[in-house]
């Protein structure tokens, strides 16, 4: 027996040559099966053949989960986790706001416009036309992580690439504002999930 809290994707998958289990963040595994397969497998026993490393995996991401999501999130409903969007939303707008206007001034760059999204992707991005995105999931994270992505934009209206000189400017931001290297920030938000 798997956990029921687990969510099971299928996916049939031309591409795929050998049978594939992945369990992503939070509790949701998937299934590839390749396609010349198909009729040898039914994922019932797949389950149950690999519920010993399905269990295992799961309990590690409830741990994670508990330390990273806000109390009691997977049990959720679907219309609990919409209100919560739309506080982080809320919360998201003013927070990010003040820290990116802060953050540029302090550190003299001149972005055009600051949007705040819900997206599942990407913590922030910036485009040729200067204007800066944030995942309003960053209110979610500690200070030092939110400020490192900011940074992390603000860097690109100087550098449009990740290349050496931009590494370098962002490191020494991070280094002035938060004490901490870029390379330890880049590493402990991988920890954290976007929801
Ligand atoms: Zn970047």
């Amino acid at each position: 027996m798997v956990y029921d809290n687990i969510s099971i994707k299928i996916n049939i998958s031309k591409r795929a040559k050998v049978l594939r289990l992945k369990m992503v963040f939070p509790l949701k595994l998937v299934i590839t099966i390749p396609y010349y397969l198909k009729s040898s497998y039914d994922a019932n026993n797949i389950i149950k053949k690999y519920a010993t490393w399905i269990n295992k995996t799961a309990e590690k991401q409830i741990v994670k989960a508990k330390e990273l999501l806000p109390h009691n999130y997977l049990n959720w409903s679907s219309s609990e986790k919409e209100e919560y969007i739309k506080e982080l939303k809320i919360k998201a707008k003013g927070v990010l706001s003040n820290d990116t206007e802060y953050l540029a001034n302090k550190y003299g760059f001149s972005y055009k416009r600051l949007a705040i999204k819900h997206n599942k992707s990407n913590w922030g991005s910036c485009s040729r036309k200067n204007n800066i995105n944030l995942n309003i999931n960053l209110v979610r994270l500690p200070k030092e992580l939110r400020y490192y992505v900011i940074l992390h934009e603000l860097s690109h209206l100087k550098y449009f690439n990740h290349g050496l000189e931009f590494h370098k400017l962002l490191n020494s931001l991070c280094l002035a504002e938060l004490g901490i290297e870029e390379k330890i920030l880049e590493k402990a938000i991988k920890n954290y999930p976007i929801i």
